[in-house]
């Protein structure tokens, strides 16, 4: 039989990059809540119209990075390369359109059929947010401000926002046409795919990475706004110099897919290389309008879980457990199970170590970051007691397993503020 290998650029994750990961998800959903932000779940696929229509023909993901299946009854489905296609179907065949405006999150896979390397994979994670049905450029502030904290708070440094602006529809139709006259200029000198792209988006060369394209990117027009498109721009910028979030402005900043207008935003790092863009977005007030509802005005942003994991430090992942168990011989592991139960229910979390050598065990216990231990041995077993140990001072205890809960909870909440301690010196 042949080996069953996994499919190419998937992971299966464990010990320290699985607690990275998960790190990663958990503050997410902290800082989503401080914001606000409605958690919201949408299928994993959809027809294949949902992101063709949506993201653009002449974008990477459509014309060459969808995983699309011919289904039995469905016609073209198509796993999901992103989230906000998914999200705006849902608001226009779900009825979300009375929570307007709706501020919204989630997270889960994402699958583009890419080259895998390093940070880059054909099924990634996303974290995701937006604000659907807002044409206020505070809801762009505070979509902001939730990706800079959240970058914040996973400890992730050497971070810039790179923000711009794309105009409304007028300021980008002309400079649409301002771009290719300039490009056209220089047609032969371009890559073949900037050549397609001079056609259908020329918009996209100025993103190109192709060394052929740059020196033209780099000397392309800059846009010049309409009146309106100047003030909602400044109204953004004006809230981020009120939150005191700092920015950088990237006038040839454009994102990838056609659907947006106005606000375009990058938070890129210096430690990643190539792939040093780990949370980007925008505003996509046409959005909705190509998937055939109504004008509906909205922004948001996406981030890939694996880069941010990555990024962070094993120390801010790790989370070790607090008590461990340890019954010495059969008699002892009922009231093991018996002494965890009444710690878990009260919040605690607690290991049983099951078996083995006493000194081997207790390494264990060490290794897995427990602060206060639980032996269980025939006498505690005879008393209905537990001997506590406190494993960062030594001290021994015949309590019953109920009345440890104030010792460990003390130790804890110790550890806490001495890991605060270390940060606030940071
Ligand atoms: P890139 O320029 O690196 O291809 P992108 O512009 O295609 O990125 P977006 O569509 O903006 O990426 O997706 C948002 C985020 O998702 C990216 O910033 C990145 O962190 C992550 N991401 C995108 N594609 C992948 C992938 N194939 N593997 C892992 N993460 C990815
Ligand atoms: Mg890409």
């Amino acid at each position: 039989m042949s080996k069953l290998r996994p499919i190419k650029g998937t992971q299966s994750l464990t010990g320290e990059a699985a607690e990275r990961f998960n790190h990663v998800v958990r503050t997410f959903d902290e800082v989503r809540r401080l914001y606000g932000f409605m958690r919201v779940e949408v299928p994993m696929f959809e027809q294949t119209g949902v992101f063709a229509r949506t993201m653009g023909e002449t974008s990477d993901v459509v014309s060459k990075e969808m995983w699309s299946f011919e289904s039995r009854s469905e016609g073209s489905v198509t796993l999901r390369p992103e989230f906000t296609a998914g999200i705006a179907r849902a608001y226009l065949s779900e009825g979300w359109k009375q929570y307007a405006p709706m501020k919204v999150a989630t997270h889960g896979a994402a699958f583009r059929y890419e080259r895998p390397q390093k940070g880059r994979y054909r099924q990634f994670h996303q974290l995701d947010a937006e604000v659907l049905g807002s044409d206020d450029p505070m809801a762009d502030v505070e979509l902001l401000c939730f990706g800079a904290q959240l970058l914040e708070e996973l400890g992730i440094g050497g971070v810039t926002l790179k923000l711009n602006t794309l105009g409304d529809t007028e300021s980008r139709d002309n400079w649409r046409a301002a771009l290719i006259e300039h490009f056209s200029a220089h047609r032969d000198e371009l890559s073949e795919d900037s050549q397609l792209r001079l056609e259908k988006n020329p918009l996209r060369i100025l993103d190109s990475k192709d060394p052929r394209d740059r020196p033209f990117a780099d000397s392309a027009p800059a846009m010049v706004l309409t009146p309106e498109a100047e003030d909602f721009f400044g109204a953004v910028t004006a809230g981020l110099d009120a939150a005191g979030v700092a920015y950088e402005r990237d006038t040839h900043l454009v994102r990838g897919l056609d659907y947006y207008r106005h606000t375009a935003f990058e938070f890129v790092t210096d430690q990643l290389g190539a792939q040093g863009t780990v949370l980007a977005g925008g505003r996509y007030d046409g959005l909705i309008e190509q998937l055939g509802g109504p004008h509906t005005p909205a922004v948001g942003w996406a981030a890939g879980v694996e880069r941010l994991a990555m990024l962070i430090g094993e120390d801010e992942a790790s989370e070790g457990i607090e008590a461990a168990v340890l019954p010495m011989g059969d008699a002892a592991r009922p009231h093991a199970i018996a002494a965890a139960q009444i710690l878990r229910g009260a919040g605690i979390s607690a290991e049983i170590f099951w078996s083995g050598k006493m000194a081997k065990r207790m390494s264990r216990a060490d290794a897995a970051g427990a602060g206060a231990a639980l032996i269980i041995g025939d006498e505690e077993v005879a008393a209905g007691t537990v001997q506590y140990k406190d494993l960062k001072t030594g001290e021994q205890r015949q309590l019953t397993p109920a009345e440890t809960i104030e010792p460990i909870t003390d130790i804890a909440a110790e550890a806490m503020l001495a890991e605060w301690d270390t940060e606030e010196q940071v």
